[in-house]
Order: C-alpha cells, then structure tokens, then sequence
C-alpha cells in the first residue's frame, strides 16, 4: 500500500497532484470540512472532563429546551394577546417584550431573570437570539425595529434606548465577521470555552436544580 501526501487544500477548489506509485495525474477537492472537538489530552482517544461536562450540559439543555417547547400553552399565554405585564419585568419596566434563549428555549422578559432561571447556561452569559412582541405574543427573530405585526416599538416612547440588558445585545448589527457575535458560543448558543471557576460552580449548582425540576415534572 502507498501512501499519498494530500497538497494544502482550499475549501472547493482543486489541487492538481500526481499518484506517488503510478504517476498517473490526480485532482484532488476538498468539499467540505468537518471538525471534531480535540480532547485536551489530544489524540482524540482520552476524553477530558470538562468534555464530560459540557457533554451533560447540552444533554440537560436539550431536556429544557423540549419541555419549554410548552411554554405559552403552560403559562397560557395567547397569540394576538399581550404578554403579562405587556413583556415588562422587575428589572426593565419599560421594555415590552421577552427575549427567547437558544441555550434553554425558554423566553424571559430579561438576561436577568434568565439568570434567575434555572437555566444553568445562563451564568455563561448566552444571547437571546429571538423576541417576542409583548403586545401581541408574536415570536420573530431578534430586531430593534418595531414588531412588523403589531407596530409595538417595544420600549416607551420617548425613550432614547430600548432596554433589556446585556442578555439581548443588537446582535444584528454586529457584522458576521465580528467575533463578539459568536465569540465562545455554539450553536446552541452555549459558551464552549473555558469558564472561570465561579461560572463553573454556578452551572453546577443550576444543573443540579434542574435536573430535580425535570424528575420531578417527569
Ligand atoms: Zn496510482
Ligand atoms: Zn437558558
Ligand atoms: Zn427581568
Ligand atoms: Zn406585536
């Protein structure tokens, strides 16, 4: 058997190279990357234990995000009515609408009261990337434009910035390639990076909670 050197490769284009053992011509094309998450040991074969957390963190978020599917139908809330308190909550009294976070898929009216959840991704500081109208309960993605359903502007008027906290951050007018957007965040929207030791043992006490609510729910 012979073993064949792959040239550098762009994504989509093709190297032209030729066949170590028979000298025959050879185009070679990457189409696609995949890329594995490297364990800390490297290798790929011992895995870490923050790979075992992280791995329980998204299961147990996963867990979340289907029970929160029953949300508005739990807390019986209605489409084409206002949420309560119109999206208002303790820390932003102006602000009329809930944001939707993707690490539980719950909606809260605030990044403070997704913290006081028992999300236990939310100490990592996840960004809603989903709002809903606090006039009409629609769902739509993440804007600063009023609701296109209702006309709901979403803060007072008069008031010179729309409010709800660091948890819903424009993100549409960041730039792709801004890395603020994504930065340490997958697609769940779950920080992947190394946590400082208080996050960490933040997580760990709301996972714990968690999981008691979901045995106890199922
Ligand atoms: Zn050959
Ligand atoms: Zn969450
Ligand atoms: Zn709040
Ligand atoms: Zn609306």
């Amino acid at each position: 058997m012979s073993e064949l050197e792959i040239p550098p490769l762009q994504r989509g284009k093709s190297v032209g190279t030729g066949c170590r053992s028979c000298h025959a011509p050879l185009m070679v094309r990457m189409s696609n990357v995949l890329v594995d998450r490297l364990s800390a040991s490297g290798g790929g074969g011992a895995r870490g234990e923050a790979d075992d957390e992280d791995e329980e963190l998204e299961s147990l978020l996963k867990k979340l995000r289907r029970k929160n599917l029953d949300q508005f139908k739990v807390m019986g809330l209605l489409i084409g009515k206002p949420l309560p308190q119109k999206g208002a909550c303790k820390h932003y009294a102006h602000s009329y609408r809930w944001l939707r976070f993707p690490c539980c898929g719950r909606a809260h009216p605030c990044a403070a009261c997704h913290e006081a959840s028992d999300c236990p991704a939310a100490a990592m500081g996840v960004w809603a990337n989903r709002m809903i109208c606090g006039k009409c309960s629609r769902e739509m993605p993440y804007s600063s434009s009023p609701c296109p359903h209702c006309g709901n502007t979403f803060t007072r008027p008069g008031d010179a910035h729309w409010q709800g906290g660091g948890g819903c951050r424009d993100q549409q007018r960041l730039s792709n390639k801004d890395s603020r957007k994504y930065k340490g965040v997958s697609a769940t929207g779950v920080k992947k990076t190394t946590s400082s030791k208080a996050q960490r043992v933040g997580v760990a006490g709301k996972k714990a909670t968690a999981v008691k609510r979901l045995e106890k729910a199922a």
